[in-house]
């Protein structure tokens, strides 16, 4: 299994703007490096969500947004390491419109379940495959500041209280 690295801080900001749009979806890139492993994430960039017709369960980066993205990340030395969006009242679990609409072969795709505007679980899925028709996503594992999180999602700290 791959493994996702991330810093606490970026973690939070993900996690963070999916409670700020919800109900709607939030959207953003990932930039970093890529490991053996995985990827390391290094920032994150929110972006907006194109989709204003189904803006609750459907998200999109406008092409020249990511572009400029992509730019500024080459700039720091980072790469696209994948992408990051919420779920509304859904499971963290990709759907198939997530699958058909994700086409970064090797990065990956970060998903917050927002239960009633608070973020619960999120997990992360690689994109693997060697072409658009074999496309699949593949679990990974999330390593936040190198301590991997609880399958549920939900913080040690969090659960004593
Ligand atoms: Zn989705």
């Amino acid at each position: 299994m791959s493994v996702l690295s991330i810093p606490r801080a970026v973690y939070d900001q993900i996690r963070s703007h999916g409670e700020q749009t919800y109900p709607h979806e939030c959207c953003g890139v990932l930039l970093g490096q890529s490991a053996p492993e995985g990827w390391q994430v290094q920032s994150a960039v929110p972006a907006g969500n194109m989709r204003t017709d189904s803006a609750h369960n459907r998200y999109q980066i406008a092409p020249l947004e990511l572009i400029k993205i992509e730019r500024d990340g080459r700039r720091q030395g980072l790469g696209i390491a994948g992408f990051y969006h919420s779920h509304p009242d859904h499971p963290a679990q990709w759907s198939l419109t997530d699958l058909s609409e994700a086409h970064w072969l090797g990065c990956s795709y970060v998903i917050t379940a927002v239960a009633k505007g608070n973020a619960t679980v999120t997990n992360s899925f690689l994109l693997t495959g060697d072409t658009e028709e074999k496309k699949r996503f593949d679990n990974e594992a999330i390593l936040v500041d190198g301590q991997s999180i609880d399958q549920d999602g939900i913080e040690p700290a969090q659960k004593q209280t």
